[in-house]
């Protein structure tokens, strides 16, 4: 029997279990959560900045760059599946399962995009460009949580999260605080410009019941049941995890790799 919070309802009300793709999505992003203490240090924006002040490129920076190469095709994949600041948020919403309450300050996120990119800039420009490379920066053995004042830093965003989490309900975060997103939405607006084949979503409207069980399951609080009846499912705040895709019982949403 799963727990009570990983079941999801069924249009005419009984409790489905989640597809194998969302068991699979789930067990990363939580994975990837329980892995924070370690990690932190190498997907925290203030660790590189400081780094990139000294002319280091950490393990971080490259992350990041990675990340950005992947949303050419895969788009918002790294926060569906990855994330672990996206697991915390998943692992909130199993816990107090509270809606999101507004979507009215999510241009706050392009103001700390600007803000921490612009300084990772500058960073680099005053050191005079990168000129060594520390992998573990700030870690101990590649142990983000084991260096000096590593359970400060890792508070930190953890407490900001949770703060998110509390005030806005799901993923209040993603929605309104995180820079990652805009760089992963400046990565997908590429690829929608130069149309090479990319995950996409795609909908058929006339097999839709309207049941509302996508919009319901959909971590990001989309109205993916009007994007199905625009047959528009493009969208910058989706994270393609294809929750949509696996709740529909019409099979009214598909999921994959091609040209849209
Ligand atoms: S929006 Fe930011 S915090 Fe949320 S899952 Fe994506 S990268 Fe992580
Ligand atoms: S629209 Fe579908 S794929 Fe996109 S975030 Fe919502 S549930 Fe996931
Ligand atoms: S797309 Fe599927 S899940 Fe969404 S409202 Fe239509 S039938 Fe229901």
């Amino acid at each position: 029997m799963k727990p009570e919070s990983l079941q999801r309802e069924s249009p005419e009300g009984k409790k489905r279990e989640p597809s194998s793709r969302q068991r699979m999505r789930l067990s990363l992003i939580i994975l990837s959560c329980i892995l924070y203490p370690v990690t932190f240090a190498y997907v925290s924006c203030p660790l590189i900045t400081e780094a990139a002040s000294q002319g280091i490129l950490t393990a971080g920076l490259i992350i990041f760059g990675l990340v950005f190469l992947t949303s050419l095709v895969l788009g918002r994949f790294w926060c569906a599946y990855f994330c672990p600041v996206g697991g915390l948020q998943e692992a909130c919403n199993r816990v107090l399962r509270w809606p999101l309450r507004t979507t009215r300050a999510d241009w706050l996120k392009y103001l700390v995009f600007l803000g921490i990119f612009g300084s990772i800039a500058y960073a680099i420009w005053s050191a005079g460009g990168l000129k060594t490379v520390d992998l573990l920066y700030r870690t101990q053995n590649g142990i983000s949580i084991l260096a000096a004042g590593g359970i400060v830093l890792f508070l930190g965003p953890v407490m900001i999260t949770l703060l998110f989490a509390l005030i806005l309900g799901k993923r209040g975060f993603c929605h309104t605080f995180c820079p990652i997103a805009v760089m992963l939405m400046i990565g997908r607006k590429i690829r929608n410009l130069a149309g090479w084949p990319a995950l996409h979503l795609k909908a058929e409207k006339e097999r839709c019941n309207n049941c509302n069980a996508c919009s319901k399951e959909c971590p990001m609080s989309l109205d993916v049941h009007a994007m199905v009846k625009e047959e528009k499912m493009e969208n910058a705040e989706c994270i393609l995890c294809a929750s949509c895709a696996d709740t529909c019982p019409k099979g009214a949403i598909t999921y994959g790799i091609g040209k849209t």
